[in-house]
């Protein structure tokens, strides 16, 4: 029997990517917004603050020139995330990637951690992906395409990270089983589903700056000699996400230095 390939379309010329959680100064969704939009990508910024996301929808435009639309939403809100996805459906070009970037973490041990804080953690970093990737989805059927990148961690793969515990890893974990899961189910849709876990990374989530303490202890574990950027999360997404990325799913591509190898 000969096999038949699912009927997957082209790329559009402007293919449109959500971002979630990009407007944070310096923290990997940002630069994952103008990496994207420096391939050529119109992006929809989501984080909790509407000014900030304008502004990083603003700065995408002036500096790239593709169109932008940055979205005040919080991910753990049903409603808003619907509203947030119709909206960029009807304002932008062909929706076609979504990016589920944003997330909390938080350093609490197994024995302290309260039912608010765990409760928290999952209603952000995994229902909020449930609700974006389910409302991308609807949207990427319609076309035969869809990139799915989930933002997961090596916190999740080597049982916590040098700052996230079991609620954060717990959350993160659920992220790769999903993308896995989605790259099963929606491949006869067009749709590619995949994951990254990145290392330590120079952000704000850790409560501020990596300290030059902090990294010179990391740096004994990463063979490549150096702390993680924002720009090589980046560019592994750009990857996934991109239009040379349509045989990857299911994968989970470890953007870590070497720290964790398996
Ligand atoms: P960051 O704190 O700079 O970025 C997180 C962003 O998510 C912020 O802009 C924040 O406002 C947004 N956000 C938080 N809750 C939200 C909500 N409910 N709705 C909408 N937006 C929300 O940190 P970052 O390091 O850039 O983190 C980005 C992602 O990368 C996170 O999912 C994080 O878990 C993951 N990650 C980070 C590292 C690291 O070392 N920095 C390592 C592995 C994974």
């Amino acid at each position: 029997m000969a096999l038949t390939p699912y009927p997957a379309s082209d790329f559009p010329e402007i293919p449109t990517a959500i971002v979630t959680g990009a407007a944070s100064e310096r923290g990997i969704g940002r630069a994952t917004a103008n990496r994207l939009a420096r391939d050529g990508w119109a992006v929809a910024v989501l984080d909790l603050d509407e000014a900030a996301s304008a502004a990083v929808a603003e700065e995408i435009t002036r500096e790239h020139g593709t169109p932008a639309l940055g979205l005040g939403v919080d991910i753990a809100d049903e409603q808003a995330v619907v509203d947030a996805v119709a909206r960029i459906d009807a304002e932008l070009p062909q929706l076609v990637g979504v990016v589920n970037n944003a997330g909390i973490s938080s350093p609490t041990p197994f024995t302290e951690v309260s039912t608010e804080e765990w409760k928290r953690l999952f209603d952000v970093n995994v229902h909020g992906t449930f609700f974006v990737t389910r409302e991308a989805v609807k949207v990427f059927r319609r076309h035969s395409l869809g990139r799915i990148v989930n933002v997961s961690s090596a916190s999740a793969e080597r049982g916590g990270g040098v700052y996230g515990r079991a609620a954060y890893s717990g959350s993160k974990a659920a992220l790769l089983g999903m993308a896995k899961t989605w790259a099963r189910e929606l491949g006869e849709y067009g749709i590619t589903a995949n994951s990254v876990a990145p290392g330590s990374i120079d952000t704000d989530i850790m409560g501020g700056r990596l300290s030059d303490e902090r990294k010179e202890f990391l740096l004994q574990e990463l063979p490549v000699g150096r702390v993680g950027t924002v720009e090589d999360v980046a560019g592994g997404i750009a990857y996934l996400l991109g239009r040379d990325g349509g045989y990857l799913t299911g994968v989970t591509l470890d953007i870590n230095g070497g720290s964790h190898i398996h």
